[in-house]
């Protein structure tokens, strides 16, 4: 645990946890019983605290809600055979949280405050890690600007959080996904390696007229000539070709996940030939048509793996294989590593 930060705890008098329905959990709707907060002013960051999970308040001019300057990350929280808590590989998350604050002129956080935050709140609410093999404490942290100010300019103050919420197994059915072939979620020289609130709310759109198709979420595919596949919805895409785990190479137009790191790693481990690189649609669509193609599938953290049952390419539904042998088989060896039923030889989890 970082212990060096010095943060004001103020535990709430009336704790929410005995009450919550653990066996009937909705994704996002409560939140756990604490929040941590930090604020950047005057070049600095201070007053870190931890406070009753609760509204805040500020003026209608700060620079967030108008220009955007607002990132995020995602996370989670599992209870170990033990008795302990272990967080999924939350180091990577604190570096990719500053990659994006860089892009967005934001702020840099030190790791005291991300990772010293981090453990005192996952600490005081650990019973808001659900028991539940499968389960986990969903944890966002956030920052965005706070300045209350209508020009535009890189904000001089922010505020960073980090709030929980219990989430249950994500059971996915195979999804159906649909080939974008006109708009796009991020461009070369954008912003779609970092994870900021903008690219969410620009992807809502063309998600929205997929499931009116009928469709789970989209394969987006490059900008500039709609040739390359980039990622699949929120998560990075993968696909398994003749037995080779075959995935797009990162860019700055495609999110660095870590789950899509963690299987890649998996997948070496288990001495699987693994090749990043440029994935085209036609690639794919060849694959399939040849029967080559054995399995396809997106990784994040919300769903860790969502196996792709049909994709659709101009106007016509082709069908994945429905055996699949790679993606039950690496879920479960993550699931093991997260809930601690198996060793971590590469050091993965943070334990609380
Ligand atoms: C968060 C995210 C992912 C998945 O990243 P993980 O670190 O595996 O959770 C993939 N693509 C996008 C666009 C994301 O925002």
């Amino acid at each position: 645990m970082v212990e060096t930060l010095n943060i004001q705890l103020q535990a709430t008098e009336s704790p929410r946890y005995q009450t919550f329905d653990f066996s009937n959990i909705t994704f996002g709707k409560v939140c756990a019983d604490h929040m941590f907060i930090a604020d950047y002013d005057n070049g600095q960051w201070q007053n870190a605290k931890i406070v009753p999970y609760g509204k805040i308040s500020f003026e209608p001019s700060i620079a967030a809600l108008h220009y955007g300057q607002s990132i995020f990350e995602g996370m989670k929280a599992y209870s170990n055979e033990n008795g302990g808590v272990n967080i999924f590989r939350p180091i990577e998350n604190f570096k990719r949280f500053n990659v994006s604050a860089e892009r967005m002129c934001m702020p840099q956080i030190p790791e005291e405050i991300f990772m010293g935050g981090l453990s005192q709140l996952i600490d005081l609410d650990r019973n808001w890690v659900p028991k539940k093999h499968g389960d986990s404490l969903y944890i966002r942290p956030f920052m965005f600007a706070t300045d209350e100010f209508l020009g535009v300019r890189p904000s001089n103050s922010y505020r960073f959080m980090i709030i929980t919420a219990p989430a249950g197994a994500y059971y996915t059915e195979p999804v159906r996904v649909k080939v974008e072939m006109h708009y796009t979620r991020s461009a070369e020289g954008g912003t779609g390696f970092a994870k900021c609130a903008g690219n969410y709310a620009g992807a809502l759109y063309p998600s929205l007229l997929a499931q009116k198709q009928g469709y789970h979420q989209l394969l987006w595919t490059d900008a500039k000539e709609h040739k390359y596949f980039e990622e699949s919805g929120t998560m990075n895409a993968m696909f398994i070709i003749d037995n080779v785990l075959v995935t797009p190479s990162t860019s700055d137009s495609i999110l660095k996940g870590i789950t899509r790191d963690s299987v890649i790693q998996l997948a070496k481990d288990w001495g699987m030939q693994v090749e990043e690189r440029k994935v085209s649609v036609e690639e794919v669509m060849k694959a399939i048509e040849k029967g080559t193609l054995n399995e396809a599938f997106g990784v994040g953290t919300a769903a860790t793996i969502a196996p792709i049952a049909t994709i659709q390419y101009e106007g016509i539904d082709y069908e994945l294989p429905e055996s699949r042998s790679f993606a039950p088989k690496i879920l479960q060896a993550l699931n093991n590593i997260k809930f601690g039923l198996t060793t971590d030889t590469h050091g993965w989890n943070f334990n609380i």
